[in-house]
């Protein structure tokens, strides 16, 4: 049997380790876009304060993974799948599998407010290049705002204020956290944020962003200045490769409650699959997917029971 997993993520990275000891015998293809190796996507927040050196980031450099006993093709993107022919495509050429799985996770939202998506003073925090590019940007005194106060916002917030930016934190919401937190609760958050130095905008909507000179206009007619933005407004699934392929797409690559796509053996787990109508967003969902998907595809082989996989109910929204 041969296995493709696209992304090297947690949901990719934890499938391939359960799918090399559920089947010793398969052969196991593990593609990625980024060279880089699997790292903790959410400690990035600290990496970009300061407070976590760069190196502690990684969980499994390429060398590592080398050992996991599968074929590495790391800063190789897939760039299209095809189901009828059980085959991928790469730059270095065409692959065949007999299961595949997507991984391939999800990117940054850009609202498309004008100004924003096209300005080089914009930011996103999703990737370790984009926490690299911040890093070199943080320099003592600049004025920054992070546009959406949800808690990867207000983590991101905390970083560029340790590196001793300015920064102003702009939510939609009328308060902070209003998900998380109650109205008691929200007040006390924004008056420590007040408190610590930040400028928070609740309520606010960004009409546009000037690059020239470097500030946000508010819709109340507010400018904040920011010579670097931060966007934190939620994430969108990568669903590229699926759509081109002809597969069932929502916000997330359609799947059932095997983790199957629409299409036959072809299986999407993590950021970028949409199980029960939601897509979760989350580390822990994301490594109890790629991990029952690993096992309820070694269910395929008739010595193994078919599993399948039941989401854990209540997952917090992050
Ligand atoms: C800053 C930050 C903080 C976070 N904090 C938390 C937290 O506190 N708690 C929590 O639960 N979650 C948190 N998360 C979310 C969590 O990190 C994600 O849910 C998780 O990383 C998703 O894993 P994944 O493998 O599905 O996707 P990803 O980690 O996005 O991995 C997908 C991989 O696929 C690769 N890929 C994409 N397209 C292709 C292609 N065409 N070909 C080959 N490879 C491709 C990408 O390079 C990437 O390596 C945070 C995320 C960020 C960014």
């Amino acid at each position: 049997m041969k296995i493709a997993v696209c992304g090297a993520g947690a949901a990719g990275s934890y499938a391939v380790k359960r799918l090399r000891a559920n089947l010793p015998e398969a052969e196991i293809l593990l593609f990625d876009a980024a060279p880089v190796g699997f790292y903790a996507k959410m400690r990035l927040p600290e990496y970009l304060a300061g407070t976590l050196p760069r190196e502690k980031l990684i969980l499994s450099a390429p060398e590592q993974m080398a050992d996991w006993g599968v074929e590495l093709h790391l800063g190789e993107p897939v760039t299209a799948i095809s189901p009828a022919s059980h085959t991928l495509t790469t730059a270095a050429g065409d692959y065949t599998w007999d299961i595949l799985l997507l991984a391939v996770g999800a990117r940054a939202f850009v609202p498309p407010v004008p100004g924003l998506p096209d300005s080089p003073r914009v930011h996103v925090l999703r990737e370790l290049p984009d926490a690299d590019a911040l890093v070199k940007l943080c320099v003592p005194g600049t004025d920054a705002a992070v546009i959406g106060g949800g808690l990867l916002g207000l983590e991101a917030a905390f970083a560029l204020q340790k590196r001793g930016l300015a920064v102003s934190i702009i939510e939609a919401a009328p308060r902070l956290l209003p998900l998380q937190m109650n109205e008691e609760e929200s007040t006390a958050l924004l008056a420590n944020f007040i408190n610590a130095g930040f400028k928070v905008h609740t309520g606010a909507a960004v009409e546009r962003f000037d690059d020239a000179s470097a500030q946000l206009h508010l819709r109340d007619g507010t400018a904040v200045p920011a010579s670097l933005v931060l966007v934190s407004a939620g994430i969108r699934a990568n669903l590229d490769l699926a759509k081109n392929a002809g597969l069932a797409c929502n916000r997330g690559i359609v799947v059932d409650a095997s983790l199957r796509t629409s299409a036959p053996d072809v299986y999407a787990v993590g950021d970028c699959a949409e199980l029960i109508g939601v897509v979760t967003g989350l580390w822990l969902a994301s490594k109890d997917q790629g991990e029952a998907a690993a096992d309820i595809i070694a269910g395929k082989i008739p010595a193994m029971p078919p599993k399948t996989y039941r989401p854990k109910p209540k997952l917090p929204a992050f």
